[in-house]
């Protein structure tokens, strides 16, 4: 698929119905349209209806059991949304989908949700592998003025550029080696800062650290790639959204991750979302 490169480029792409759909068309079927149902290749496509209808008599539209099944929201709209939220290094706020999309907010925020999962859907079933850097963090969420504290979050990034985040149910060693061991597979090396937190993280496997007070940079053992995810993020939190609860941090995680771990193959990133098949199964 031909990369859409500005905000302009996408309106233009995405301006009518018709447009859209010989879109997602092309991006969800680019050997020729087949049944979502029964995977069949005899079908009649209805003109006038803009579906198909299939040798299983299942009749289905090009947003059948994508991201946009079964909503009320136009076609256009949806993908611009998409392209936004992909394109975004930060992410975009419902706010901003409000504005940029003519739609309520309620609107807008439940566009954001649907289009989060798609994203998380895409990262579930990855691990990590190789060397893993390891680093946590703390995700500041006031209320207000009144400061309630933050949630820990643990960063995990492997060499070739794949990142997880996950949320600490508490600051522990046994809870970070948890949330760690379930997110990796077939690691060379943990690679962590010196805090104490990770001191038997060797029992998951082979571990380095390094002592940020005495040397950023101990041979190759560093944390960086894991630190620069985790500053992005941070910007992202503060610029955007402001106010996160811990009701929905661990989805910004996940959303985050998706867009930094395909950082390098933007024009893949709407791909993976609109063709999140059965999507209709996941979607509550
Ligand atoms: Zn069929």
């Amino acid at each position: 698929m031909q990369k859409i490169k500005s905000l302009v480029e996408a309106r233009k792409e995405f301006s009518t119905q018709i447009k859209c759909e010989e879109h997602l068309t092309r991006m969800r079927w680019p050997d020729g349209v087949i049944c979502p149902r029964c995977g069949s290749k005899h079908l009649i496509y209805m003109q006038s209806r803009r579906k198909w209808q299939c040798e299983c008599r299942y009749q289905f539209s090009v947003t059948a059991r994508t991201v946009f099944h079964k909503t009320h929201i136009d076609v256009p709209r949806w993908m611009m949304a998409v392209w936004l939220m992909c394109h975004s290094p930060k992410g975009v706020s419902s706010k901003q989908i409000e504005r940029e999309l003519g739609v309520t907010y309620k609107t807008a925020w439940y566009m954001t949700k649907r289009i989060r999962k798609a994203m998380i859907q895409d990262r579930l079933g990855v691990k990590l592998s190789g060397i893993v850097e390891i680093d946590d963090a703390v995700v500041k969420s006031d209320h207000g003025r009144r400061w309630r504290g933050g949630s820990y979050v643990v960063g995990m990034a492997s060499r070739d550029g794949d990142i997880k985040l996950a949320m600490l149910n508490r600051f522990r060693g046994k809870e970070i080696r948890r949330v760690v061991a379930e997110n990796v597979e077939y690691v060379q090396a943990f690679y962590t800062d010196g805090h104490s937190a990770y001191k038997k993280m060797h029992e998951l496997g082979p571990h380095k650290y390094v002592i940020h007070q005495k040397q950023w940079v101990n041979g190759k053992v560093h944390v960086s790639f894991v630190e620069n995810a985790w500053s992005l993020f941070k910007r992202g939190l503060i610029g955007i959204y402001y106010h996160v609860s811990t009701k929905y941090l661990q989805d910004y995680l996940g959303e985050f991750a998706f867009r930094y771990s395909h950082r390098h193959e933007k024009a893949r990133l709407m791909d993976l979302v609109l063709a999140a098949v059965k999507f209709s199964d996941v979607v509550t």
